[in-house]
Protein backbone atom coordinates (compact mmCIF):
# COMPACT_ATOMS: atom_id res chain seq x y z
CA UNK A 1 0.00 0.00 0.00
CA UNK A 2 1.32 3.54 -1.30
CA UNK A 3 1.60 5.82 1.77
CA UNK A 4 1.90 9.42 2.42
CA UNK A 5 3.61 10.38 5.60
CA UNK A 6 2.73 13.75 6.59
CA UNK A 7 5.39 14.30 8.80
CA UNK A 8 9.54 14.00 9.70
CA UNK A 9 11.98 15.60 11.16
CA UNK A 10 14.54 13.58 9.32
CA UNK A 11 16.05 16.58 6.89
CA UNK A 12 16.76 18.50 10.44
CA UNK A 13 18.47 15.47 12.45
CA UNK A 14 20.73 15.07 9.23
CA UNK A 15 21.76 18.70 9.57
CA UNK A 16 22.61 18.90 12.95
CA UNK A 17 24.37 15.64 12.92
CA UNK A 18 25.97 16.92 9.65
CA UNK A 19 24.93 13.61 7.20
CA UNK A 20 24.66 14.52 4.17
CA UNK A 21 24.02 10.60 2.62
CA UNK A 22 20.12 11.04 2.17
CA UNK A 23 20.88 7.44 0.31
CA UNK A 24 21.78 4.76 3.28
CA UNK A 25 21.71 6.93 6.94
CA UNK A 26 20.98 5.67 10.14
CA UNK A 27 17.81 7.90 10.55
CA UNK A 28 14.36 6.11 10.16
CA UNK A 29 14.05 7.85 6.70
CA UNK A 30 16.21 7.58 3.86
CA UNK A 31 15.69 6.54 0.36
CA UNK A 32 16.17 3.24 0.39
CA UNK A 33 13.79 2.99 3.39
CA UNK A 34 11.13 4.75 1.92
CA UNK A 35 11.29 2.42 -1.70
CA UNK A 36 10.83 -0.54 0.56
CA UNK A 37 8.23 0.59 2.96
CA UNK A 38 6.43 2.28 -0.50
CA UNK A 39 6.16 5.90 0.07
CA UNK A 40 4.23 7.61 -2.15
CA UNK A 41 4.57 11.28 -0.69
CA UNK A 42 6.87 11.96 2.26
CA UNK A 43 6.22 15.26 3.99
CA UNK A 44 9.67 16.85 5.14
CA UNK A 45 9.40 19.05 8.33
CA UNK A 46 11.72 22.41 8.84
CA UNK A 47 11.50 23.02 12.45
CA UNK A 48 13.08 26.59 13.92
CA UNK A 49 13.23 25.32 17.45
CA UNK A 50 15.84 27.39 19.36
CA UNK A 51 15.47 29.94 20.94
CA UNK A 52 12.02 29.07 21.93
CA UNK A 53 10.85 32.68 21.92
CA UNK A 54 12.87 34.60 19.85
CA UNK A 55 12.92 33.22 16.34
CA UNK A 56 15.55 33.21 14.38
CA UNK A 57 14.79 33.66 10.76
CA UNK A 58 18.52 33.63 9.45
CA UNK A 59 18.95 30.35 11.37
CA UNK A 60 15.89 29.14 9.72
CA UNK A 61 17.41 30.26 6.22
CA UNK A 62 20.19 27.64 6.72
CA UNK A 63 18.39 24.86 7.72
CA UNK A 64 16.52 25.94 4.00
CA UNK A 65 20.14 25.84 2.78
CA UNK A 66 21.27 22.72 3.84
CA UNK A 67 17.87 20.72 2.45
CA UNK A 68 18.65 22.97 -0.74
CA UNK A 69 21.92 21.53 -1.29
CA UNK A 70 20.44 18.00 -0.23
CA UNK A 71 17.63 18.24 -2.87
CA UNK A 72 20.34 19.39 -5.82
CA UNK A 73 22.72 16.48 -4.83
CA UNK A 74 19.79 13.60 -5.24
CA UNK A 75 18.03 15.87 -7.82
CA UNK A 76 18.09 12.59 -10.54
CA UNK A 77 16.40 10.21 -7.37
CA UNK A 78 14.30 13.54 -5.57
CA UNK A 79 11.67 15.65 -6.35
CA UNK A 80 9.42 18.40 -4.58
CA UNK A 81 6.04 18.14 -4.97
CA UNK A 82 3.20 20.95 -4.03
CA UNK A 83 -0.05 19.98 -5.54
CA UNK A 84 -2.02 16.84 -6.84
CA UNK A 85 -1.08 17.50 -10.39
CA UNK A 86 2.50 17.57 -9.71
CA UNK A 87 1.88 14.57 -7.78
CA UNK A 88 0.19 12.93 -10.90
CA UNK A 89 2.91 13.92 -13.12
CA UNK A 90 5.67 12.81 -11.13
CA UNK A 91 3.78 9.21 -9.40
CA UNK A 92 5.42 7.14 -12.45
CA UNK A 93 8.98 9.12 -12.79
CA UNK A 94 10.92 6.71 -10.39
CA UNK A 95 11.50 9.68 -8.15
CA UNK A 96 10.98 9.85 -4.42
CA UNK A 97 8.15 12.69 -4.20
CA UNK A 98 8.22 15.01 -0.94
CA UNK A 99 6.25 17.47 0.19
CA UNK A 100 7.72 20.43 2.24
CA UNK A 101 6.55 21.44 5.25
CA UNK A 102 7.05 23.81 8.42
CA UNK A 103 6.16 22.89 11.77
CA UNK A 104 6.08 26.27 13.91
CA UNK A 105 5.78 29.56 11.82
CA UNK A 106 7.00 31.77 14.65
CA UNK A 107 9.96 32.57 12.22
CA UNK A 108 8.28 34.71 9.98
CA UNK A 109 7.94 37.10 13.43
CA UNK A 110 4.95 39.27 12.48
CA UNK A 111 5.49 39.33 8.69
CA UNK A 112 2.88 38.23 6.17
CA UNK A 113 6.21 39.02 3.36
CA UNK A 114 8.11 36.48 5.17
CA UNK A 115 5.04 33.94 5.12
CA UNK A 116 4.70 34.53 1.25
CA UNK A 117 8.39 33.69 0.99
CA UNK A 118 7.89 30.68 2.41
CA UNK A 119 4.89 29.65 0.20
CA UNK A 120 7.53 30.82 -2.59
CA UNK A 121 10.42 28.50 -1.36
CA UNK A 122 7.99 25.92 -1.80
CA UNK A 123 5.94 25.27 1.80
CA UNK A 124 2.83 23.91 1.51
CA UNK A 125 1.86 22.86 4.42
CA UNK A 126 2.98 24.65 7.78
CA UNK A 127 2.12 24.10 11.49
CA UNK A 128 1.08 27.51 13.43
CA UNK A 129 3.27 26.55 16.67
CA UNK A 130 5.29 24.43 17.97
CA UNK A 131 5.13 23.78 21.65
CA UNK A 132 5.14 27.34 22.67
CA UNK A 133 3.84 30.50 22.06
CA UNK A 134 4.79 32.36 19.55
CA UNK A 135 3.29 35.40 16.63
CA UNK A 136 0.43 33.50 16.23
CA UNK A 137 -1.01 31.28 18.66
CA UNK A 138 -0.01 29.36 21.86
CA UNK A 139 1.39 25.58 21.69
CA UNK A 140 -0.13 22.84 23.71
CA UNK A 141 2.09 21.84 26.56
CA UNK A 142 1.79 22.19 29.79
CA UNK A 143 5.62 22.65 30.09
CA UNK A 144 7.39 25.83 30.98
CA UNK A 145 9.17 27.41 28.28
CA UNK A 146 13.24 27.37 29.78
CA UNK A 147 14.38 30.80 31.10
CA UNK A 148 10.78 31.43 31.85
CA UNK A 149 10.55 32.89 35.69
CA UNK A 150 6.25 33.65 35.37
CA UNK A 151 5.21 30.03 35.82
CA UNK A 152 1.76 31.98 36.76
CA UNK A 153 1.25 32.34 32.85
CA UNK A 154 1.03 29.12 32.03
CA UNK A 155 -0.49 26.64 30.24
CA UNK A 156 -2.45 28.45 27.50
CA UNK A 157 -4.15 25.44 26.43
CA UNK A 158 -7.21 27.20 26.58
CA UNK A 159 -5.91 30.88 24.56
CA UNK A 160 -6.95 31.01 20.96
CA UNK A 161 -5.22 32.80 17.81
CA UNK A 162 -3.83 35.78 18.26
CA UNK A 163 -5.25 38.66 15.96
CA UNK A 164 -2.46 37.97 13.62
CA UNK A 165 -2.59 34.49 13.62
CA UNK A 166 -6.40 35.19 12.41
CA UNK A 167 -4.26 37.15 9.58
CA UNK A 168 -2.07 34.87 9.12
CA UNK A 169 -4.90 31.74 8.89
CA UNK A 170 -6.82 34.12 5.97
CA UNK A 171 -3.33 34.46 4.24
CA UNK A 172 -2.92 30.94 4.06
CA UNK A 173 -6.20 30.27 2.92
CA UNK A 174 -5.40 32.29 0.45
CA UNK A 175 -2.44 31.67 -0.93
CA UNK A 176 -3.64 27.65 -0.80
CA UNK A 177 -1.15 26.45 2.02
CA UNK A 178 -2.63 23.42 4.24
CA UNK A 179 -3.27 24.58 8.04
CA UNK A 180 -1.33 22.17 10.66
CA UNK A 181 -2.75 22.04 14.23
CA UNK A 182 -0.45 19.47 15.65
CA UNK A 183 0.74 21.49 18.76
CA UNK A 184 -1.52 24.38 18.30
CA UNK A 185 -3.56 24.69 22.02
CA UNK A 186 -6.79 23.94 22.49
CA UNK A 187 -8.31 27.03 22.11
CA UNK A 188 -6.45 27.76 19.15
CA UNK A 189 -7.44 24.78 17.81
CA UNK A 190 -11.39 25.97 17.88
CA UNK A 191 -10.46 29.35 16.45
CA UNK A 192 -9.65 27.10 13.00
CA UNK A 193 -12.24 25.23 13.34
CA UNK A 194 -14.41 28.99 13.37
CA UNK A 195 -12.40 30.52 10.99
CA UNK A 196 -10.08 28.15 8.54
CA UNK A 197 -11.86 28.39 4.92
CA UNK A 198 -11.61 24.37 3.96
CA UNK A 199 -10.25 21.70 5.76
CA UNK A 200 -7.25 21.71 7.86
CA UNK A 201 -4.86 18.93 9.49
CA UNK A 202 -3.08 17.61 12.12
CA UNK A 203 -0.33 16.27 10.57
CA UNK A 204 1.00 14.11 13.65
CA UNK A 205 -1.56 13.68 16.74
CA UNK A 206 -3.45 10.88 17.67
CA UNK A 207 -6.58 9.94 20.23
CA UNK A 208 -6.67 11.84 23.88
CA UNK A 209 -9.51 9.39 25.00
CA UNK A 210 -6.95 6.44 24.16
CA UNK A 211 -3.88 7.92 25.86
CA UNK A 212 -4.11 11.12 27.63
CA UNK A 213 -1.36 13.20 26.13
CA UNK A 214 -2.62 16.89 25.33
CA UNK A 215 -1.13 16.53 22.15
CA UNK A 216 -3.63 14.23 21.09
CA UNK A 217 -7.16 15.45 19.90
CA UNK A 218 -10.38 14.85 22.29
CA UNK A 219 -13.11 12.85 20.76
CA UNK A 220 -14.80 16.48 20.09
CA UNK A 221 -11.76 17.47 18.12
CA UNK A 222 -11.78 14.32 16.17
CA UNK A 223 -15.58 15.00 15.00
CA UNK A 224 -14.98 18.54 14.66
CA UNK A 225 -12.04 18.09 12.42
CA UNK A 226 -13.17 15.34 10.18
CA UNK A 227 -16.85 17.61 9.73
CA UNK A 228 -13.95 20.19 8.37
CA UNK A 229 -13.07 17.35 6.04
CA UNK A 230 -9.59 17.84 7.64
CA UNK A 231 -7.36 14.53 8.24
CA UNK A 232 -5.00 13.19 11.16
CA UNK A 233 -2.26 11.66 11.05
CA UNK A 234 -1.29 8.60 13.13
CA UNK A 235 1.99 9.42 15.18
CA UNK A 236 4.65 7.22 16.17
CA UNK A 237 5.01 8.96 19.36
CA UNK A 238 5.65 6.42 22.11
CA UNK A 239 3.82 8.36 24.83
CA UNK A 240 1.64 9.63 22.24
CA UNK A 241 0.40 5.81 21.61
CA UNK A 242 0.58 4.41 24.85
CA UNK A 243 1.91 5.72 28.06
CA UNK A 244 2.53 2.58 29.70
CA UNK A 245 2.85 0.19 27.02
CA UNK A 246 4.95 2.72 24.07
CA UNK A 247 4.73 2.71 20.77
CA UNK A 248 3.38 -0.87 19.62
CA UNK A 249 1.60 -1.77 16.48
CA UNK A 250 -1.54 -2.94 18.57
CA UNK A 251 -1.55 0.80 20.13
CA UNK A 252 -1.49 2.23 16.68
CA UNK A 253 -4.31 -0.10 16.09
CA UNK A 254 -6.39 1.03 18.59
CA UNK A 255 -5.83 4.54 17.76
CA UNK A 256 -6.59 4.07 14.17
CA UNK A 257 -9.93 1.84 15.53
CA UNK A 258 -11.01 5.07 17.93
CA UNK A 259 -10.59 7.59 14.60
CA UNK A 260 -12.84 5.64 12.75
CA UNK A 261 -14.94 4.96 15.42
CA UNK A 262 -15.50 8.84 16.12
CA UNK A 263 -14.50 10.59 13.43
CA UNK A 264 -15.05 8.13 10.63
CA UNK A 265 -13.32 6.56 7.67
CA UNK A 266 -12.39 9.88 6.19
CA UNK A 267 -10.39 11.52 9.01
CA UNK A 268 -7.53 8.41 8.85
CA UNK A 269 -4.24 9.33 7.51
CA UNK A 270 -0.56 8.67 8.69
CA UNK A 271 1.89 11.11 10.48
CA UNK A 272 5.07 8.81 11.31
CA UNK A 273 6.55 12.06 13.13
CA UNK A 274 9.79 10.15 12.21
CA UNK A 275 13.57 11.51 13.76
CA UNK A 276 11.18 13.63 16.02
CA UNK A 277 10.79 10.63 18.39
CA UNK A 278 12.38 8.22 20.79
CA UNK A 279 12.41 5.07 22.66
CA UNK A 280 11.79 1.66 21.16
CA UNK A 281 9.59 1.80 18.76
CA UNK A 282 8.19 -1.29 17.22
CA UNK A 283 8.27 0.33 13.97
CA UNK A 284 11.85 1.25 13.91
CA UNK A 285 12.23 2.85 10.34
CA UNK A 286 9.73 3.82 7.24
CA UNK A 287 11.36 0.45 5.87
CA UNK A 288 8.68 -1.57 7.97
CA UNK A 289 5.82 0.41 7.13
CA UNK A 290 3.45 -2.28 5.58
CA UNK A 291 3.72 -4.23 8.98
CA UNK A 292 1.14 -1.95 10.06
CA UNK A 293 -0.79 -1.82 7.18
CA UNK A 294 -0.21 -6.05 7.50
CA UNK A 295 -2.05 -5.49 11.12
CA UNK A 296 -4.76 -3.08 9.74
CA UNK A 297 -6.04 -5.90 7.98
CA UNK A 298 -5.73 -8.55 10.60
CA UNK A 299 -7.68 -6.28 12.96
CA UNK A 300 -10.71 -6.09 10.08
CA UNK A 301 -9.88 -2.74 8.39
CA UNK A 302 -11.53 -2.55 5.37
CA UNK A 303 -9.45 -2.43 1.63
CA UNK A 304 -10.99 0.94 1.26
CA UNK A 305 -10.21 1.75 4.99
CA UNK A 306 -6.26 1.05 4.73
CA UNK A 307 -5.97 3.13 0.71
CA UNK A 308 -7.80 6.27 3.03
CA UNK A 309 -5.29 5.65 5.79
CA UNK A 310 -2.31 5.24 3.02
CA UNK A 311 -2.82 7.77 1.01
CA UNK A 312 -6.21 8.64 -0.30
CA UNK A 313 -7.10 11.16 2.34
CA UNK A 314 -4.14 12.88 2.26
CA UNK A 315 -4.96 13.06 -1.29
CA UNK A 316 -8.12 14.55 -0.84
CA UNK A 317 -6.84 17.25 1.42
CA UNK A 318 -4.10 18.08 -1.17
CA UNK A 319 -6.59 18.70 -4.13
CA UNK A 320 -8.86 20.41 -1.91
CA UNK A 321 -6.51 22.91 -0.25
CA UNK A 322 -3.70 22.84 -2.88
CA UNK A 323 -5.19 21.88 -6.39
ZN1 LIG B 1 5.98 17.81 16.27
Amino acid sequence: MKIIDLHSDTILGMKMKGVEDFENNDFMIDLTKLKSGESYVQALGFFDFKPMSNYDYEKFKENEAFASKMFEKYSDQVVIVKSTSEIKKYEDSGKQMFMLTKEDIGCINGSLDILKAEYDYGFRIMSLTWNFENCVAYGNTTDVPEGETDSAKFPHMNDGLKPFGKEAVEYMNELGIIIDCSHLSDGGFWDLIDICKGPFIASHSNCREVCGHVRNLTDEMIKALADKGGVSGLNFCPEFIDEKNGSTIDGMIRHLQHFLNVGGEDILACGTDSDGIGGPLEIPDFSHMQELIMAMEKAGFTERQIEKFGYKNAMRVFEDVLG
